[in-house]
């Protein structure tokens, strides 16, 4: 018996545990709540979908718990014990699912959909000047699971792409960047920021005031990560100063977005309800089966994140 824990309503845990029964041949998924005090004494791994600290600490053997969202950032903070070993879900269909909106979200910033839409509002025919994708200068911050795909996506297309991370890498047709000197050199060839960071403590209010002042005056940002990576306040400033010509935000410092932000109304900003990459339910079950059956068989715990590094 494998535990399930998670903060979300009940339909959902169901169709997940049902989902993962589907898939499993070594075990079965049981709702917490449902297990006997000696069931959690013996439970050495979980899966988790944002549990609470109390769930975790309920299990007191445990060496590894299956994340089934992507971002860890919540678990890292947490009050559970360190020596727990936390997986991520990392499935290749959500790389795809992202990747596409990247290209989407890129395209309508390319093709001036805002403006377009502005000029129908106000019933004006009007003709832009349209620029090649080769001279539209796409960085994608965060060359990982999802950053790479999308920048692979991107230059299929025809842009420009350069890519930034931590350590360095080589990837095909782009320019990568990394580390702080990295940061700054790749910043001044943006004409698209797309963020697919981690939150991590480095990463927490990087874009703030300096670093949107460093993009080129009419750049536009994509933050598809977390909502904190991007400073709200110095956003909206870079905005009404045209510094800051658009930005697509599908993650808010606070989900839902408060009915009382500047951003919901600005013409210069697409809100989006964290929509970019949903979890498919088909696929995650899949892998999170997989990854349990393997340990059971094999003992085998997937890669799990590093809690130095904070991803
Ligand atoms: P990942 O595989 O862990 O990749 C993270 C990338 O960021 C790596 O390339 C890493 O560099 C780089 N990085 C981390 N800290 C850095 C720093 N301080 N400076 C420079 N580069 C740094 O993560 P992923 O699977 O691609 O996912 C990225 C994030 O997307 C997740 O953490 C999650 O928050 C977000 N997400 C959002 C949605 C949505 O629907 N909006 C859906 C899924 C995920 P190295 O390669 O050198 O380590």
């Amino acid at each position: 018996i494998i535990p399930f824990t998670g903060q979300i309503d009940s339909k959902e845990r169901d169709e997940w545990i049902a989902a993962i029964n589907d898939r499993s041949t070594q075990f079965e998924l049981q709702p917490l709540e449902a297990l006997s005090q000696q069931q959690k004494q013996q439970a050495v791994a979980a899966i988790v979908a944002n549990p609470t600290d109390a769930a975790i600490q309920s299990l007191p053997r445990l060496q590894w718990i299956q994340s089934l969202w992507a971002g860890v950032e919540n678990m890292l903070d947490a009050d559970i014990n360190p020596q727990i070993r936390i997986v991520r879900l990392t499935d290749p269909q959500m790389a795809e699912t992202m990747s596409e909106a990247v290209l989407a979200w890129c395209l309508y910033l390319h093709r001036k959909m805002p403006d377009y839409k502005i000029l129908q509002n106000a019933k004006q025919w009007k003709q832009l000047t349209l620029a090649q994708p080769k001279d539209c200068h796409i960085s994608v911050f965060g060359l990982g699971k999802l950053g790479t795909r999308a920048a692979l996506r991107l230059q299929q297309n025809g842009f420009t792409v350069r890519g930034w991370s931590q350590s360095e890498k080589s990837i095909e047709n782009i320019e990568t960047y990394s580390g702080p000197s990295g940061f700054e050199s790749i910043l001044a060839l943006t004409n698209i920021a797309v963020i697919l960071l981690p939150l991590t403590n480095n990463t927490h209010n990087l874009f703030n005031q300096a670093v949107l002042q460093a993009l080129p005056s009419g750049a536009s940002i994509i933050n598809f990560a977390r909502g904190p990576i991007v400073n709200e306040k110095d956003l909206l400033v870079a905005l009404n100063d045209h510094h800051i010509d658009h930005a697509v935000l599908d993650v808010f410092s606070t989900e839902p977005l408060p009915v009382n932000s500047d951003l919901w109304s600005h013409t210069q900003v697409t809100v989006l309800p964290h929509i970019s990459a949903p979890t498919t339910i088909s696929t995650a079950a899949e892998l999170a089966a997989h990854n349990l059956d393997q340990f059971i068989e094999r003992g085998v715990i997937p890669d799990s994140v590093d809690r130095n590094k904070g991803y």
